[in-house]
């Protein structure tokens, strides 16, 4: 399609959500037009594991095949920008872009993922992706029976603790600061040989992101191999106050079974309305999201 006619479907986030909708659309003969800014939110991971077919493959190879694949669909049409606003109602929308762009569509789909805000810990941001991580599924296997940290507290500790102990039996949350375990879970983590540590992070020494030590501000160290930590996150996609667009408790969008945002016309996968942050789980809500946006444009 050319960008400026009026898209069936402007799709904004070309990564896993966004391209696997695209895919069912432009197979679906649908005017759709992805933009995207290129900035998924696995870019520092050098492996993506755990997505069918694609284990161990690099997170950015993954999305080069899917989107040479969409890209064979002429309905279908990228646009490199960013999306900074959203406008109008159902089979009236339009999007603008960072450079000036102006784009219309009968329906939008947010494939936006989520903005992760990483701690100020010196060293933090250099380890996510590769040795301080959100999943044991992605990347436990890769760091299986080694020293494991937590850096969390709290109930979301305890129950990371118990799954994470399926991994590693060598298991010590940081809390870094105060802990806020209840004498009973303190007991449950005494039983399982889950230590914990209060002491405040002053940094994470690392080689190339591989974490070689933990230090703290009373001059204390310790020396697990893998971090887990789940950072607090924002949403990205623009204009979702203004539109009526409701989050949930979590800060999700929220979604119906059919991934329908809660304003007409507009519908939302991938990370950015689910807590289940997986590759697989965002490619599969945005083949739904498709199905489900073809069945409504005909209406
Ligand atoms: C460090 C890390 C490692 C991970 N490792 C694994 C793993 O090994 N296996 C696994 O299954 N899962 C892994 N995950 C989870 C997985 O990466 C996510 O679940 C998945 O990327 C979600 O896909 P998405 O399309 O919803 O969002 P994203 O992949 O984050 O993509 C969102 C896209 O939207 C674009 N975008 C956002 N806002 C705008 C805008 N306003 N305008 C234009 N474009 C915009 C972004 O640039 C980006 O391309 C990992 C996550 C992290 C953070």
């Amino acid at each position: 399609m050319q960008t400026n006619e009026t898209a069936d479907v402007i799709v904004i986030g070309g990564s896993y959500a966004g391209l696997s909708a695209a895919l069912g659309l432009g197979r679906s003969l649908r005017k759709t037009l992805v933009i995207d800014n290129g900035l998924p939110c696995n870019r520092t991971a050098p492996h993506s594991h755990n997505f069918l077919t694609q284990d161990g493959v690099e997170p950015s190879v993954i999305t080069a095949i899917g989107k040479a694949q969409v890209a064979k669909y002429p309905t279908v049409s990228f646009v490199d920008d960013t999306a900074v606003s959203i406008g109008g109602s159902d089979n009236n929308f339009l999007v603008e872009t960072s450079t000036g762009g102006s784009f219309s569509a009968r329906k939008i789909m947010l494939a936006t993922g989520i903005l992760d805000q990483l701690p100020a810990i010196k060293g933090f941001r250099e380890c996510w992706g590769k040795s301080v991580i959100h999943c044991p599924f992605c990347h436990g296997y890769e760091y299986h029976s080694r020293p494991t940290g937590l850096l969390m507290n709290g109930d979301h500790a305890m129950e990371m603790g118990n799954m994470i102990s399926n991994w590693s039996g060598d298991i010590t949350i940081y809390t870094n600061g105060p802990c806020s375990f209840t004498p009973s879970q303190l007991e449950i983590l005494q039983q399982k040989k889950i230590r914990v540590n209060v002491n405040r992070i002053s940094q994470l020494v690392h080689l190339d992101g591989q974490l070689q030590e933990i230090q703290f501000e009373n001059g204390d160290k310790d020396s697990p191999e893998v971090l887990y930590h789940r950072p607090l996150f924002e949403q990205k996609a623009p204009s979702l106050a203004s539109l009526g667009c409701e989050l949930d408790t979590a800060g999700y969008i929220r979604t119906d079974e059919f991934q329908r945002t809660t304003v007409p016309g507009i519908y939302a996968a991938g990370d950015n309305s689910s807590g289940f942050r997986a590759v697989s789980m965002a490619v599969a809500n945005g083949s739904k999201t498709a199905g489900m946006l073809v069945r409504e444009l005909l209406q």
